[in-house]
């Protein structure tokens, strides 16, 4: 798992156990990236095990850096799922777009 997908699933578990967007997100409402920030480093410094294996399951139940995860609109293959998120939400799968 790569980096932004590995802080893409930390910054969600964050936002969904805080109601606080992780500092890198564009927050336009709310408390201040600083307050964001120290939050973050703490709920992390709190919550290190949990975070952890929810990583190493994730891993465990999609594969390391899987590479072969194929579109079910348009049965494109070899994206990774950042890949796939970009295929899928920037508008490159027409399939998907006629839904
Ligand atoms: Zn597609």
């Amino acid at each position: 798992m790569n980096a932004n997908v590995k802080f893409e699933i930390i910054a969600d578990a964050f936002c969904r156990t805080t109601g606080m967007l992780a500092p890198g997100k564009d927050a336009w409402a709310g408390p201040s990236h600083e307050e964001r920030r120290d939050a973050f480093a703490k709920w992390r410094d709190q919550n290190n095990t949990i975070i952890n294996s929810m990583i190493h399951a994730v891993e465990h139940v999609y594969g390391e850096d899987r590479q072969d995860i194929r579109c079910p609109f348009c049965d494109e293959d070899d994206f990774d799922l950042v890949g796939l998120k970009h295929h899928l939400t920037q508008n490159y799968c027409a399939e998907y777009d006629k839904i």
